[in-house]
């Protein structure tokens, strides 16, 4: 038998294994089940593909999109390793080739979808050849508590129930430990069976802050940000519309990307992307998987990513090669309330426990004076030092006030205006302003008109959002805000209300410059 380092330097010419690729793919070696969480770009490919060279037989690989197994078929055509697929997208001769190659053993890796890989059919063609290994990649999909539940996940437990003795080798980049510790369970994977890989990308600086007019945000940033780069944007209207603004000057190209353009732009808009030093990609969350630009310099965030996950995720495409690299995120309070709603309205309720959950973390991230860093990485279950470095809060630590009485009068006048006014309205009422609309419905009888000072009136808008994005406050469609769960604690003074004072001036800080930004 070959062993696993004569075919990383043979097949792949890569002279050592890196970080915990050695140990998944000893594990896999010795026959073991495996669940290997890894950060995007660590390797995960390769812990699956040396041993599927190195043991005998065929090794299925379960992936969730054609798109992704496309492109693991033609890096593993690259290095001369014997790949296929059985999709829905194959024509019936591609089928029949495949078939015909898998049953006379000329194939290394066979990728499936889900869907396929559950069905009975599959399960006896299985049965009939040599397999080496299962992996099932993106694994999180298998867990309710993941961001990306895909049924069809649960439906592989008896495939590889019927191969006890084969090694199933789970693989994942996004998985906080309660999925994790579904993964095992659903996947039959041994508890000791879990590798994790340092999350950790040290070359990153994070800033986080609200939004305040984000196209000049954006502006700013791009003026003084070098290299290629990725502004995330909620919708396909605001990348178009985005991509025009910030070309406007015409200093550098920038470029639209989302599942609505034409196929033929996107390949096209990709292409330049890659090949760029400095060009500016506005896109929606369907750019990025399976891109491989080592040098993307900047990933900003126009409004909230889904969830940690996301979040990490996304930045992670920044810095590849390891130089340094910004990771910009601008939020704003309606982007919890629109979640906060999605939630309630949308999501089955098995699940809106976990969304709540999720959406929680991400508030605490963004609305945290602490290292960013420290966050993240508590959120992939590591234990790292509570200050960075090389984030914006490390690197010029905010000054907070205590808006916690802010925060009770404004809960307490929403709540005396029968909830379902908005924080235009109940500021008037606070500052005891008597406007039309005020003496209209005798808001200037109340007992929070005019109790709030002049200070607390000048934090009522950071702790309108503070409150909004911990679940306190909800706005509706018209912004007339009302009471969530967050609403009690705060007003019993179980819990307080801290405000990271915005910096003075918005934009970007340079490197190494002077921390009082
Ligand atoms: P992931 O799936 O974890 O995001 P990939 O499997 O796509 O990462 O690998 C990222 C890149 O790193 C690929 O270009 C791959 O060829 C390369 N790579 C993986 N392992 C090694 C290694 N041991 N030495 C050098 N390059 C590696
Ligand atoms: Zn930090």
């Amino acid at each position: 038998m070959v062993s696993p380092l004569d075919i990383l330097h043979d097949t792949f010419g890569f002279p050592a294994f890196r970080g915990v690729q050695e140990d998944v793919i000893g594990r896999v070696m010795d026959g073991c089940h495996t669940l290997a969480v890894m950060p995007t770009g660590a390797g995960k490919s390769l812990c699956y593909q040396v041993p599927a060279l190195a043991r005998e037989g065929t090794a299925i690989v379960i992936s969730p999109l054609i798109a992704l197994m496309h492109d693991q078929i033609r890096s593993a055509d690259a290095f001369g390793i014997r790949a296929a697929s059985l999709t829905s997208a194959d024509s019936d001769a591609d089928r029949q080739q495949t078939l015909q190659r898998l049953k006379a053993g000329e194939l290394d890796l066979l990728y499936v979808a889900p869907e396929r890989a559950s069905s009975g059919h599959f399960r006896e063609l299985a049965s009939r050849i040599k397999l080496s290994l299962v992996a099932v990649d993106e694994a999180h999909c298998v867990s309710e508590w993941g961001h990306d539940f895909r049924p069809d996940y649960r439906l592989l437990r008896p495939l590889l129930d019927s191969f006890g003795n084969v090694p199933r080798l789970a693989l994942t980049a996004t998985a906080d430990r309660q999925t994790r510790a579904d993964i095992l369970v659903q996947l039959g994977i041994p508890e000791d069976g879990l590798i994790v890989a340092g999350f950790d990308r040290p070359n990153i600086r994070y800033h986080i802050r609200p939004r305040d007019g984000v196209s000049t945000q954006l502006k700013g940033l791009l003026a003084e940000q070098e290299g290629a780069g990725i502004v995330y944007v909620p919708s396909r209207d605001k990348a178009e519309r985005l991509a025009e603004q910030l070309g406007q000057n015409g200093r550098r190209r920038v470029l639209p990307y989302h599942a609505g353009l034409d196929p033929q732009v996107r390949v096209r808009n990709q292409a330049a992307f890659v090949k760029s030093e400095d060009m500016v990609m506005v896109a929606t969350i369907a750019f990025g998987m399976g891109i491989d630009k080592p040098d993307v310099r900047f990933v900003a965030h126009a409004g909230l990513p889904k969830s940690i996950e996301a979040y990490y995720q996304e930045t992670g495409r920044a810095g590849r090669d390891g130089d340094p690299a910004e990771a910009w995120l601008f939020w704003g309070a309606e982007d919890f309330s629109r979640a906060r709603r999605r939630i309630e309205t949308e999501v089955p309720d098995d699940r809106r426990g976990g969304e709540r959950q999720r959406l929680n973390s991400l508030a605490a991230l963004v609305e945290t004076a602490d290292c960013r860093r420290a966050i993240l990485l508590h959120h992939f279950g590591e234990d790292p030092p509570a200050r960075c470095g090389n984030c914006d809060n490390c690197l010029a630590p905010p000054s907070t006030v205590d808006g916690t009485e802010t925060a009770r009068k404004l809960l307490s006048a929403a709540f005396r205006t029968e909830m379902r006014f908005g924080l235009g309205h109940l500021t008037d009422v606070l500052a005891g302003r008597d406007t039309d609309k005020v003496l209209n419905f005798g808001h200037n009888r109340l007992s929070v008109f005019g109790i709030a000072t002049e200070d607390e009136l000048a934090l009522v808008k950071p702790v309108a959002r503070a409150l909004m994005a911990r679940d306190a406050l909800r706005a509706d469609d018209f912004g007339g805000l009302s009471f969530g769960p967050g609403a009690r604690p705060v007003l019993k003074g179980e819990e307080e209300v801290r405000i990271v004072l915005a910096p003075k001036k918005s934009g970007r800080r340079r490197r190494g410059g002077d921390a009082a930004d």
